[in-house]
């Protein structure tokens, strides 16, 4: 039988629940996920990609048909190489729209790799790494918006950098 293998993309900086939830959904309905952060040595976000690897890992511990990895250059190409049939991704709002059909396409022309879209739990289709950062630079409270362990991380390396 052919194993139905996914996978779900970010940059994970860090994980939120609005991840969490796709990732739960897909593990739902494929045989496996293979949740990927990429590695962008350009790019330097609030946790290094190790640590973003340690808390998808811990937060996805309970989901025994996911597993965490990172992926350097073109996603396809990493498809193609582990047998992946398709690439899941979230959709807030329209404005992702625009972008993910630009790159569900060209991955399609690239390599024939399927983009399945699921949609954003309402609940958190406001939400995005980059606003919990910023929420949590300035004090405000992200309990409700990242696993417990996230929140915790975050606190820690806040205060690490002396803004805890
Ligand atoms: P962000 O936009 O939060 O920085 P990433 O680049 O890590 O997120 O996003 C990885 C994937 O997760 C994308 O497909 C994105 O659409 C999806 N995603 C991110 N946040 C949410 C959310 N709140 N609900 C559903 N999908 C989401």
């Amino acid at each position: 039988m052919r194993v139905r293998r996914v996978v779900c993309p970010g940059s994970f900086d860090p994980v939120t629940n609005g991840h969490l939830d796709i990732i739960r959904r897909a593990a739902k309905l494929h045989d496996e996920v293979l949740v990927v952060v990429g590695a962008n040595p350009a790019k330097h976000g609030m946790f290094t990609v190790d640590e973003r690897v340690t808390m998808l890992e811990e937060v996805t511990a309970d989901l025994p048909n996911v597993s965490v990895g990172t992926f350097r250059g073109l996603l396809v190409e990493y498809c193609r190489a582990r047998g992946v049939s398709a690439i899941v991704k979230g959709l807030r709002a329209v404005s992702d729209f625009e972008y993910e059909m630009e790159m569900a396409q060209m991955n399609y022309r690239l390599a024939e790799v399927e983009t399945l879209f699921m949609t954003a739990n309402p609940l958190y289709s406001f939400l995005r790494s980059s606003l919990v950062r910023e929420i949590a630079e300035y004090g405000g409270n992200v309990s409700s918006l990242v696993p417990p362990p996230v929140e915790a991380w975050m606190q820690a390396k806040l205060a690490e950098r002396g803004q805890g």
